[in-house]
C-alpha cells in the first residue's frame, strides 16, 4: 500500500489543502487539526525516519518549515508557532506547525493524545 503523504505529493489524494510548495516539500493543513492553521511540512522524498535524511535534507527541511511557520504567524496574527516532529502517525518524514496563542501549550495537547 503507498504512503499516504506519498500519495498526496503525487495528485493530492486524500485531497489536502496545498498552502505552500518548493522543489523538494510540500506544506499543506493537517486533515485533524490540533488549532486552525495547523499544518504538515514534507519532503517530496519519501523517508520514515527524519533522523535518515542526509544533514543537507534535514537542513532543507527545517529551512522550508521556518519559511511556512513565518508565514503562518503573519497571515494568523498567532502568538507563537509550535514546531514538532514526533513520527508516530504517518511513516514518512513530517513536521507538524501549530499556531499557538498565548496560553496554549503543544505539549499538553501531545501527552493528552498519546496518553488515550
Ligand atoms: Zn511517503
Amino acid at each position: 500500500m503507498e504512503c499516504i503523504f506519498c500519495s498526496v505529493i503525487k495528485n493530492n489524494t486524500p485531497h489536502h489543502e496545498i498552502v505552500w510548495e518548493d522543489d523538494k516539500h510540500l506544506a499543506f493543513l493537517d486533515s485533524n487539526p490540533v488549532t486552525a492553521n495547523h499544518t504538515l511540512v514534507i519532503p517530496k522524498k519519501h523517508t520514515a525516519d527524519i533522523l535518515n535524511l542526509s544533514k543537507e535534507e534535514y537542513g532543507d527541511l527545517m529551512v522550508a518549515s521556518r519559511e511556512v511557520a513565518l508565514k503562518i504567524k503573519q497571515e494568523t496574527q498567532c502568538h507563537k508557532v509550535s514546531i514538532l516532529v514526533e513520527g508516530l502517525s504517518v511513516p514518512h518524514v513530517h513536521v507538524h506547525l501549530v499556531p499557538l496563542d498565548v496560553g496554549q501549550d503543544l505539549i499538553k495537547f501531545v501527552r493528552k493524545n498519546i496518553s488515550q
